[in-house]
């Protein structure tokens, strides 16, 4: 196995995220229901390069498509939390966090007979109460935060904050981090969104460079590493984008990497940084 590690994962929302931001009209629908073709082609590519990957999977679409979230299943993927709803935990109150928790671990365990080890937000924004219930359900790894690029880090809880002092850091937990970013997710570079003035539809070309350029930099400034990467089957499906994520897997493979899913990558780092003691930074 090489020393690098590419992590692709996929964050299979189809409309939920549309609704969850209340577009409930005919064409954002539809625009979500593209993810279901999309994840076919997906499925298929990781098929003929042998890939295995990690999919976070809202409860809403589990319910919503059970079929195509089975395939996913059996092509060995792994299946991750990503919410009920998709409505991110920042607006909830700590009770409606818990029980999305509860009930989307539910249709993941009759998904595919198994509890979620890892847990991505909807969009990437964590409340004060995340952390905290991630590690009484019992999470072995979490995937929203970007405290690194290149290696996994232990979960701190309890910092307290004051804009007027200096940061107090909190304790290190045995929830271990699986870092990402903004940069190296497709929907901010390709998806229009109205509300936010973005157009998107980036030149696909360009964002395959940076990506590369992202795990060419790893290997030159790390000894081992882990780099993810987070596609949406709707926004990663269409032609163009489809033939980037394939020269993606063919330029990386020629580099050196090793593909896996999220919770194999996450238990190699456990095992070379097994968490000693509950140390401040
Ligand atoms: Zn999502």
């Amino acid at each position: 196995m090489s020393k690098y590690i590419v992590c692709l994962t996929f964050d299979f929302d189809v409309m939920s995220g549309h609704i969850a931001r209340g577009r409930i009209t005919p064409t954002p629908i539809s625009r979500g229901e593209f993810g279901i073709i999309g994840a076919q082609r997906i499925v298929s590519l990781l098929k003929k390069y042998d890939i295995t990957s990690t999919w976070f999977i809202p409860g809403f679409t589990i319910e919503t498509y059970p079929q195509i979230c089975k395939e996913v299943v059996k092509h060995g993927h792994e299946i991750a939390h990503h919410g009920w709803t998709h409505v991110p935990p920042g607006s909830m109150n700590r009770d409606q966090e818990e029980s999305e928790i509860i009930r989307a671990n539910e249709a993941i365990m009759n998904l595919c007979g198994q509890s979620a080890q890892g847990y991505r937000s909807p969009a990437w924004d964590l409340s004060p109460n995340t952390l905290e219930l991630l590690i009484k359900h019992n999470f072995y790894y979490e995937s929203s935060m970007m405290g690194h690029d290149y290696l996994p880090y232990r979960v701190r809880q309890n910092d307290v904050i004051n804009l007027q002092k200096a940061m107090q850091f909190g304790n290190k937990t045995s929830l271990i981090e699986m870092p990402i970013s903004w940069s190296q997710d497709d929907h901010p570079h390709f998806e229009m969104r109205n509300d936010l003035n973005r157009s998107g539809h980036r030149n696909a070309n360009s964002v395959l460079e940076n990506w590369i350029d992202d795990f060419i930099y790893m290997t030159q400034i790390t000894n081992w590493g882990i780099i993810t990467y987070t596609c949406h089957p709707y926004v990663i499906g269409r032609g163009h984008r489809m033939l980037m994520l394939e020269r993606l897997i063919t330029k990386l493979k020629e580099l050196g990497a090793s593909f896996m899913r999220m919770d194999a990558a996450a238990n190699i780092y456990d095992n070379l940084e097994p968490l000693q003691t509950q140390t401040k930074y």
